[in-house]
């Protein structure tokens, strides 16, 4: 059994001031049937960690490759677990798009992340010109064979697709869609990793997943759970979406 995963990528957005609706999301969902994870900005994961308690886990949005040295203004896999994170987010879109992040460096900071003792969140997902074009299964399997290295386990990889033109816009894939992709995810996975990791490894959707569309996405075949942009920054967004993803 696969436990579900309700995650929240808050990117860059958050000061203490937002510590409040971690207290709100942790006091309403103490002992929660599903993992809840919340990925703050660096400045915040530390405050964040002791805020959130056990009933939160927490994790980081990228991590350099090296475990230490002059890199000036990034942060090693081992600094985020030394700040309270067991998880750390890869290969987001934003990330390959604004720091022109290829699979192999998604793939090296993945291993320096396991290395640490982290949970990786690995993120895959096309654009809508690749969609349009019927590239979607080939982009995927490509940045999954780049992005996730060997050292893998089911409990330490989650792999999130992001289908880029969904992120942030308020499109989403039809529910056929995000079921093709997710069960071609699953399979490929299971191929190269066999049984046990293949089918242990948890995979989530995301793009503007929000409280009235969670359900009938948790309803997908494959859907283990979602990563959360926008929605996760506020509790009375984020709480619902959690509540779906209990009763799926
Ligand atoms: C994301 O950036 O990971 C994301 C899914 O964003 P949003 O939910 O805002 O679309």
């Amino acid at each position: 059994m696969r436990r579900k995963l309700a995650a929240g990528n808050w990117k860059m957005n958050g000061t203490g001031a937002e510590l409040a609706e971690v207290r709100t999301i942790c006091d309403t969902h103490q002992g929660a049937g599903v993992e809840i994870l919340l990925c703050p900005p660096a400045t915040l994961l530390h405050r964040l960690s002791e805020a959130a308690s056990s009933a939160i886990a927490t994790g980081g949005q990228d991590c350099h490759k090296a475990e230490n040295g002059a890199h000036t203004g990034d942060i090693s896999a081992g600094m985020l677990a030394d700040a309270g994170a067991s998880y750390v987010i890869l290969g987001h879109s934003e990330r390959r798009e604004d720091h022109e992040e290829t699979d192999q460096d998604v793939r090296e900071k993945a291993r320096a992340a396991l290395a640490a003792g982290l949970k990786v969140v690995i993120c895959v997902g096309e654009t809508l010109e690749e969609r349009d074009a019927a590239n979607t299964l080939d982009i995927i399997a490509g940045q999954l064979a780049g992005s996730i290295p060997d050292a893998v386990t089911g409990d330490t990889l989650v792999i999130a697709y992001e289908p880029i033109w969904a992120i942030g816009t308020g499109k989403i894939p039809t529910l056929d869609q995000i079921g093709e992709v997710h069960d071609f995810i699953r399979s490929r996975l299971e191929q190269r990793f066999g049984s046990g990791v293949g089918r242990s490894a948890r995979i989530l959707y995301g793009g503007s997943v929000k409280p009235g569309n969670a359900a009938e996405i948790f309803g997908v075949s494959n859907v283990d759970g979602a990563l959360v942009g926008g929605a996760s920054l506020k509790a009375t967004d984020f709480s619902p979406i959690i509540e779906a993803l209990e009763k799926a």
